[in-house]
């Protein structure tokens, strides 16, 4: 795995000390921190780079990828800085000085840089692994049902072990893994003839694997291939209930991307979300049928 240039984090650094240890959402543009932005991207989005060939992922849900991992990163930078000027303030400095400052935020940087990094950065390579495969079932022309399997490596996700439900199913949508920063689980077509589960017993296995009313599960109930981006298409390989994303930030990312992106933006046909609606049922029925399937998840939880 990449790492983060130590120099850039420790400019970075330096720039928000002499700010007055304080970050806010207009700092992103400071240079120093864009280039710490820039560098997390550059080890989040190196996994993504085979997939950048041309192959099975349309580039137009390449794009979105690599946008939501640019944004995560920038918020990813904010919080932590935002939790080290708070740590920093908290221990009340009669006289700041940076070294000071910087040997108070280690452990901090340590997590963020190293620990987090490297769970974020495993994760977004199963993640681009399951969009592949998941583009490659659903732009098949055959019919399939999707079997879950945890086989014993993933034991937090055993209970969705065996489900089986036709590709086009709602159920997908919200237990397609990766489902943890660790699972390990997969999801392989099989034969549309093969029985499926019960979506009652299916809901169930899955209330109880991914609680609505613990966060740090619960965010894992999306689909990175088929959720809405930041960009306005879809694909999102970070769980868009993320605890580093928070209100009134979102537009500063945005503006840093756009200014430093460096890619040419391919604009061609994207996955829409229409194309994942089942062909037997009209779009009015889906949205029914949709609305009644979160209903039970929340039933369930309450
Ligand atoms: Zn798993």
């Amino acid at each position: 795995m990449k790492t983060i240039s130590p120099k850039i984090i420790y400019n970075a650094y330096r720039d928000i000390f002499n700010g007055g240890f304080n970050i806010t959402p207009p700092d992103l543009h400071l240079p120093r921190i864009k280039a710490f932005i820039k560098d997390t991207y550059r080890v989040l989005r190196h996994p993504l780079k085979p997939a950048l060939l041309p192959g099975p992922i349309p580039p137009r849900l390449l794009l979105a990828l690599q946008y939501d991992l640019f944004i995560f990163s920038g918020f990813k930078v904010y919080c932590q800085f935002n939790e080290s000027c708070t740590l920093y303030r908290d221990q009340k400095p009669r006289e700041p000085h940076f070294e000071e400052f910087y040997e108070v935020t280690e452990q901090l940087r340590e997590l963020y840089n190293k620990h987090y990094l490297k769970a974020e950065y495993e994760y977004v390579v199963r993640c681009v692994k399951h969009i592949t495969e998941w583009v490659q079932t659903r732009g098949s022309e055959h019919e399939y049902n999707l079997l879950y399997q945890s086989s014993g490596c993933c034991p937090d996700h055993a209970a969705l072990d065996g489900i089986c439900l036709p590709a086009t199913h709602p159920f997908w949508e919200v237990a397609y893994p990766p489902n943890s920063w660790h699972c390990t689980c997969r999801v392989l077509p099989v034969d549309s003839n093969l029985p499926t589960t019960g979506i009652e017993k299916a809901l169930k296995r899955l209330n109880k694997t991914l609680p609505g009313n613990d966060p740090m599960h619960s965010m894992f109930r999306f689909n990175p291939a088929t959720t809405q981006s930041l960009n306005g298409g879809l694909g999102r390989i970070f769980p868009p209930e993320h605890p580093y994303y928070g209100p009134g930030h979102l537009l500063q990312c945005t503006c840093a991307y756009e200014s430093s992106v460096e890619e040419p933006i391919v604009q061609t046909d994207y996955v829409r979300k229409d194309a994942i609606v089942p062909g037997e049922l009209s779009s009015e029925e889906f949205e029914q049928f949709w609305d009644k399937f979160f209903a039970a998840i929340t039933r369930e939880d309450a």
